[in-house]
């Protein structure tokens, strides 16, 4: 901390004084100039700190201390440096110094982010801006503004993109494996049922009467028990793989429809407006709870919506929707619609029965997975998926989630 204070220091309760020749501010009352701009201070909802030429602060306003978290009487008198983080202190020693020598601004009349110093000695993300006035002798005032919460704010944003691209890349994994597991089922059964057609053959041949080569045929024997016997461990090793891909329940809780909406589109919209996309929303406010893993369903939210912006490329219309209603059940309580249209290319008749399965894609880059997993997810939420044909021109795929608290 520097510990340098400037002689006759003015401050709260010493205002800053102006030198000769000083123009004094215009008010349209008689109220005293330094009272005047000290009362200015401290109304600003924004931190504000005046400096003089060599960094000493003359005056420091509520909404700044309580972001550095020191009464004004501990700062005012010092250097600026003891509320600036390194490298910032240096930085802006430096760019002070070099103001005074040449007169050269650097920071003077813009905004940047720096990192504030607290008293306990925690950094402080700020954006800080820098006028200079002229209160009899050259000052400069420092407006800040605490960036805390919008750096917080940010990093949830990342970590929500983190963790359902990490979702998305494990529900990619199991229904690979599901579908995987699918396929060598069936060559593994044949596999079973030949090597054991063989051993039957082999078997019969070797005990008909006057036969010659009984020792080959056991040693063939032998060899068909061990294929059988890999053969079986494979099955199995599948069988366990299918248990654990469905295993993995969902973890639910309660949540609003509503804000999974939006927070997918919000996830999705820059490159939306990128490719000259819109995507707009038609929301019932009234829609009750849904008990769901928040994560998985915004996952599919991305999955359609992502799908719908590629499918309106290259059309003259290019809308996506993403619409909630609540649906009445004939037997059951109500539940949750949504749906995401588009003004697409919409789905060929013969493609539709196949959308939702693994592998399934018409485009030339395309896995064939994000509708399976969709299904996996919705179904794995006692809802349902549909697809058909959308009354604006596209494809329309819809998703029913159960209403529900915890
Ligand atoms: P991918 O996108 O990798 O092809 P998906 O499972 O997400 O995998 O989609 C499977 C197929 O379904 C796509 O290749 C496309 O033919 C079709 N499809 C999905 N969404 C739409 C849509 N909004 N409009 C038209 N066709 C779509």
């Amino acid at each position: 901390m520097d510990d340098s204070r400037g002689a006759d220091v003015p401050g709260p309760g010493n205002p800053p004084h102006r030198g000769r020749g000083s123009q004094p501010i215009a008010t349209a009352t008689s109220v005293n100039q330094d009272a005047w701009v000290q009362a200015v201070l401290d109304a600003a909802v924004e931190g504000m700190i005046i400096i003089d030429e060599q960094g000493i602060v003359q005056s420091i306003n509520p909404a700044a201390t309580s972001v550095f978290g020191y009464t004004a009487e501990e700062v005012v008198g010092h250097n600026i440096n003891m509320l600036m983080a390194p490298p910032f202190r240096e930085t802006h020693y430096d760019y002070l110094r070099q103001y005074r020598e040449t007169g050269e601004r650097h920071v003077i009349g813009t905004r940047r982010e720096v990192l504030g110093w607290r008293k306990d000695g925690s950094e402080v993300p700020l954006e800080l801006s820098v006028s200079e006035v002229n209160l009899g002798q050259h000052m400069f005032i420092g407006t800040l503004k605490n960036l805390t919460e919008r750096r917080r704010a940010e990093q949830r944003a990342r970590q929500h993109e983190a963790e359902l691209a990490h979702i998305g890349r494990i529900n990619l994994l199991g229904e690979m494996a599901t579908g995987i597991a699918h396929e060598l089922n069936q060559p593994l059964a044949a596999i079973a049922a030949f090597t054991s057609a063989c051993k039957s053959t082999a078997l019969a041949e070797g005990s008909s009467p006057g036969n010659k080569v009984g020792r080959t045929v056991r040693d063939t024997v032998e060899l068909l028990d061990q294929i059988d016997e890999q053969t079986h461990r494979a099955g199995e090793i599948i069988r366990r793989l299918r248990r654990l891909v469905h295993k993995s329940k969902p973890h639910r809780s309660t949540a609003s429809v509503s804000e999974m909406v939006l927070d997918s589109i919000s996830l999705i919209e820059a490159d939306a407006r990128l490719k000259d996309v819109t995507i707009t929303t038609d929301l019932d406010d009234h829609l009750p709870s849904v008990l769901v893993d928040r994560i998985q369903i915004e996952q599919v939210l991305l999955n359609l919506i992502r799908n719908a912006v590629e499918a309106v490329q290259g059309r003259s219309q290019r809308v996506v929707s993403v619409i909630t209603r609540l649906m009445a059940t004939e037997t059951g309580p109500p539940k949750i619609e949504v749906e995401v249209r588009d003004t697409g290319v919409g789905l060929a008749d013969k493609d539709v029965p196949n959308v939702f399965e693994a592998f399934f894609t018409t485009k030339p880059d395309g896995m064939g997975m994000g509708l399976a997993i969709c299904r996996s997810i919705v179904e794995a939420h006692d809802g349902k998926m549909f697809v058909a044909a959308s009354p604006d021109g596209g494809a329309s795929f819809r998703f029913t989630l159960p209403v529900g608290e915890e």
